[in-house]
C-alpha cells in the first residue's frame, strides 16, 4: 500500500465529463489499495475570469477580497470531483483550505504555505475515504482567505505530499510530462525521462509553467517525489529527482522562455557610488522584483545607462518610481519596451563545460536577433530579445544544442 497525492490542473478538469475521467484515475488508484488525497485546480479559464472580473470591479482591488474572489474555482471542482466519486461508489470528501486549515503567510496573491494541518485528511485516509483538497488557496495568519500566485496548485500539491509524508505527488496536466521546451512551441521538443530538481527549478523560474517554481522548491527541501503526467494518456511522465538519480547527463536539458518581462533604461545618470542603490532602492522599496541588470559606462566615463528588467505587470510601478526619485537619482531619459521576451538556455552540464553561451550568441546571431541583455548563473544563460522572434529564437536553439526529437 502507497500514499499518493494526485494533483489536477485545469485542464483536466476542464468539464464534467473530464471531471469523469480524473475520478476514474482516483478510483483506479484506491482500488489498487493506496491511500489517495487529491490536489485540483480550478476549471480551465475560470481562474482567468475571477480576476478579470476583480480588475473590473476595481483595477487595484483589495488583495483580501481579490484572493476571496480568485480563490472560488477551486471550491467548485473539489465538490464536483466529491459528487462523481459517490455517483461510482468511491468515498470521498472535500475540504476547503480554512476547513483544514492549510495556513500561509499574509502575502496575499503570492502567499507562501506555512503549516497544513492534516488530522482532519489521516482520518479520512485511515477509513478509506479519498480526500479532496482545493490547491492554490490557504488562510492568513489573521483569519483571511489567500491565494498563492498563479500556477500555485502545484505548490499546493507538493506541500500536501510533504505534510502526509507520501510516498509519490502526481502531476497530472495536457501535456505528457517535462520536455526540453514547450512543445506548444517547439514541435520538435523531446520528452525527459528525469529532470533534476535543480534544473526543473531553474526552468519553472525562467517561464515554464508546467511546474509552479515553488512547488520544486518546496519538492527539492522535503525530497518528495514528483511526477509530471498526462491525466489523458497512459504513458510514463518525467520524474524530477536528484542529481545522482541521472546516469547520462546532458549539458542542456531545456530551454524556457518568459513573455512576462519588461525591459527599462535609465539614461545618463552619473557614473559614480550610489547611483544604483538610488534607482534599485526604490524599486525594493515598492517590492517590484529586479531580475537581469546591465550598466553601459560612456566613452567618457562621466556617465552610464543602467538597464534592467522587471514583470510585466510591475512596468508601470516601476517606472512610477523611478520618476518619483527623479531628483535623488539624476538621470536624462527613461525608456521602456514591453515588447521583450527572455529566452534562457539550462543545464547543469553547463558547469563543466565550455562553450554554452557562445553557441547561443552565434545561433542568435545568425537568424538576425538583436541581444540586448544577457544575464548567467551557474546553469543557466539568458538573453533577452524581441518579443516577435520567440518561435525563431527557442526553435533554432533547440536545434542548435542537439535538442531535437529524432
Ligand atoms: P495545468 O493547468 O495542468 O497546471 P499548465 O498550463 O499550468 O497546466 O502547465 C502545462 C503547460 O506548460 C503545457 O501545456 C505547456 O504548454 C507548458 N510548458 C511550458 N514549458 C514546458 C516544458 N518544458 N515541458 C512541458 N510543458 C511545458
Ligand atoms: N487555478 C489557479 C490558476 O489558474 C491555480 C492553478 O491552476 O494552479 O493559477
Ligand atoms: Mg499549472
Amino acid at each position: 500500500m502507497a500514499r499518493i497525492v494526485q494533483k489536477f490542473g485545469g485542464t483536466s478538469v476542464g468539464d464534467i465529463e473530464r471531471i469523469r475521467n480524473v475520478a476514474a484515475r482516483v478510483q483506479r488508484e484506491a482500488a489498487a489499495g493506496n491511500e489517495v488525497a487529491v490536489v485540483l485546480s480550478a476549471m480551465a479559464g475560470t481562474t482567468d475570469q475571477l480576476v478579470a472580473w476583480t480588475r473590473e470591479a476595481a483595477p487595484a482591488a483589495d488583495p483580501r477580497e481579490y484572493d476571496v474572489v480568485v480563490s472560488a474555482g477551486e471550491q467548485v471542482t473539489i465538490g464536483l470531483l466529491a459528487i462523481v466519486l459517490g455517483e461510482l461508489g468511491v468515498p470521498a470528501r472535500s475540504w476547503t483550505s480554512w476547513q483544514l486549515p492549510i495556513r500561509t503567510d499574509g502575502a496575499h496573491a503570492k502567499a507562501r504555505i506555512e503549516t497544513i494541518d492534516t488530522a482532519a485528511l489521516e482520518a479520512d485516509l485511515a477509513a478509506g475515504r479519498v480526500a479532496i483538497v482545493p490547491g492554490f488557496q490557504g488562510i492568513s495568519p489573521d483569519g483571511r482567505i489567500t491565494t498563492l500566485g498563479r500556477g500555485g496548485s502545484d505548490t499546493s500539491a507538493v506541500a500536501l505530499a510533504a505534510a502526509l509524508n507520501a510516498d509519490r505527488c502526481d502531476i497530472f496536466t495536457d501535456v505528457d510530462g517535462v520536455y526540453t521546451c514547450d512543445p506548444r512551441i517547439v514541435a520538435k521538443a523531446r520528452k525527459l525521462e528525469r529532470i533534476t530538481y535543480e534544473e526543473m527549478l531553474e526552468s519553472a523560474s525562467q517561464g515554464a509553467k508546467v511546474l509552479q517554481t515553488r512547488a520544486v522548491e518546496m519538492g527539492m527541501k522535503h525530497h518528495v517525489r514528483i511526477q509530471v503526467l498526462s491525466s489523458f494518456e497512459d504513458v510514463p511522465g518525467t520524474l524530477v529527482v536528484d542529481e545522482d538519480e541521472i546516469v547520462e547527463q546532458e549539458i542542456i536539458s531545456g530551454i524556457a522562455y518568459s513573455r512576462d518581462e519588461a525591459k527599462i533604461t535609465v539614461a545618463r545618470v552619473a557614473d559614480k557610488p550610489g547611483v544604483a542603490a538610488a534607482i534599485f532602492g526604490p524599486l525594493a522599496d515598492a517590492m517590484i522584483n529586479v531580475d537581469m541588470i546591465v550598466q553601459n559606462v560612456s566613452e567618457d566615463g562621466e556617465e552610464t545607462d543602467i538597464t534592467f528588467t522587471v514583470p510585466e505587470g510591475d512596468h508601470q510601478r516601476a517606472i512610477d518610481a523611478i520618476k518619483r526619485s527623479r531628483d535623488a537619482i539624476g538621470y536624462a531619459r527613461l525608456d521602456h519596451d514591453a515588447n521583450v521576451v527572455k529566452v534562457s538556455v539550462i543545464g547543469v552540464g553547463m558547469r563543466s563545460h565550455a562553450g554554452v553561451a557562445q553557441r547561443m550568441f552565434r545561433t542568435l546571431a545568425e537568424k538576425g536577433i538583436n541581444i540586448q541583455v544577457i544575464s548567467t548563473s551557474e546553469i543557466k544563460v539568458s538573453v533577452l530579445i524581441a518579443e516577435e522572434y520567440t518561435e525563431l529564437a527557442l526553435r533554432a536553439l533547440h536545434s542548435a544544442y542537439g535538442l531535437d526529437a529524432m
